[in-house]
């Protein structure tokens, strides 16, 4: 008898799964742009894993360099100690990604997740500054733990926390009360006013777009004005690359464009290139003052993660043919998206976000972009919705997506919307 996949996870597993039940059909193989159940349909994958699969799902080159590391015995975990993969890794990232930008940060490895990189970060600002507030944005998403949260908008996923989350202070993000105020203004002000309340943070953290908070894009002009604040102010700057960067708005790092220099970087989802956990927290050479083992972990750095980390570093960052597709393809959906938006003007369709991480928020009816993805879903592909009102549906396909594969997907979207509109009955 064959498994029960659904019900068995179902009758064992924490009702806190999640994705599982917008896309609720049991999986097995991936390759590329797609997925496939276990009757062997393929869905076409325009979520990549909340933009971890940026190199698509089981990259040959990248699975014949773990084959080859596995069979060879090469070390798998070795906590923190020296291996040739670490090395490699850091080496790697240093000639690709670092050196070409100028750029000169340590690499910290602070355990395998997200929320492990930002909590890295917040520890490494107090301690620098010896303060302890650390300033963040509404619709922020930053990690689940509870550092993490306090500098997270969501109020559901704030009180997950169960006790009070302290030591922030939430600002207003870019175009938060329209495009006619100026966020910066505002939070200069009260940074600069005795009698404004707000104790002097130690840091700024931001997202260049909000990934889960509903893909508001900030200007670059405002990101470099964020830095301008944190200089003026004498606060650290913590950019949150974990979605948006290793290529998903175009360049590697997301903020490249507005040319700030952030103290603290922290990025994970596509850097191992092959959905393996890795986590990085790049921290200036001044402000990597811990203690040996100060900020310990058993999983800090994965021997195989570094191995096909490596690997993408060469084969997609060694030159920037990949930027220019990603900007190329951005694009095409920018274009696509907004033929859709003009098709269906009941839908009080706008247009998120940046390079190849773009959606669309239905302001006439919050339900229309889950209601797109369901119809998205059935039609055979995968994609999600995403801010505190999951009001945008959220487009993040593989980077490496064909224009072919790209055009069936937006194809599948402009007719989900229209079903999308009848079931929710907006005309
Ligand atoms: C996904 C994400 C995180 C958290 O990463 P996890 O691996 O889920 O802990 C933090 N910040 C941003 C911007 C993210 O997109």
């Amino acid at each position: 008898m064959t498994l029960d996949v659904m019900e068995t996870i179902e009758r064992h597993e924490s009702v806190v799964r999640s994705y599982i039940r917008t896309f609720p059909k049991p999986f097995d193989r991936a390759q590329g742009v797609r997925i496939y159940d276990t009757d062997g349909n393929p869905y076409l994958d325009f979520f990549a894993g909340a933009s971890v699969l940026n190199y698509g799902h089981n990259n040959p080159e990248l699975k014949k360099v773990l084959l080859d590391y596995i069979e060879s015995d090469r070390i798998v975990h070795s906590l923190d100690m020296a291996s040739v993969a670490r090395a490699e890794f850091l080496d790697a990232f240093n000639r690709y990604i670092l050196e070409p930008r100028g750029m000169s940060y340590r690499v910290q490895f602070p355990g395998p997740t997200g929320t492990n990189a930002v909590e890295a970060a917040l520890k490494i600002v107090r301690k620098v500054t010896e303060r302890h507030k650390v300033l963040s944005f509404t619709n922020a998403f930053h990690g689940m733990t509870v550092g993490s949260l306090a500098v997270t908008g969501n109020a559901f996923k704030r009180r997950g926390a169960g006790f009070p989350l302290t030591y922030s202070e939430s600002m207003p993000y870019d175009g938060y009360f329209g495009k006619d105020v100026d966020t910066i203004d505002y939070m200069d002000k009260l940074l600069a006013d005795k009698g404004s309340g707000i104790d002097k943070p130690a840091a700024i953290i931001t997202e260049t777009v909000q990934g889960e908070g509903g893909l508001a894009a900030c200007s670059m002009e405002w990101l470099k004005a964020v830095e301008d604040v944190c200089r003026k102010h004498d606060l650290l700057l913590v950019v949150d690359d974990i979605q948006t960067g290793n290529g998903r708005t175009g360049p590697y790092f997301s903020f490249e464009e507005a040319g700030i220099s952030p103290d603290i970087v922290t990025v994970s989802k596509s850097i191992s290139g092959y959905g393996l956990p890795l986590a990085l927290t790049l921290v200036k050479p001044e402000h990597d003052i811990w203690e040996p083992g100060e900020h310990n972990g058993t999983f800090r750095g994965h021997n195989l993660a570094f191995a096909t980390a490596k690997r993408a570093l060469e084969l997609y960052w060694s030159n920037d043919e990949l930027q220019r597709e990603t900007e190329r393809k951005g694009q095409l959906i920018y274009s696509a998206l907004q033929k859709i938006i003009d098709k269906y003007p009941a839908a009080g369709g706008e247009h998120r976000g940046r390079g190849m991480m773009r959606g669309i928020r239905f302001s006439a009816d919050a339900e229309i972009a889950g209601t797109v993805s369901e119809v998205a879903f059935e039609n055979g592909m995968i994609i999600e919705t995403s801010g505190p009102e999951d009001d945008v549906l959220k487009l993040l396909p593989p980077l490496i997506i064909s224009d072919e594969d790209l055009n069936i997907g937006l194809e599948i979207i402009d007719r989900a919307v229209g079903e999308a509109l009848q079931r929710c009955s907006i005309s």
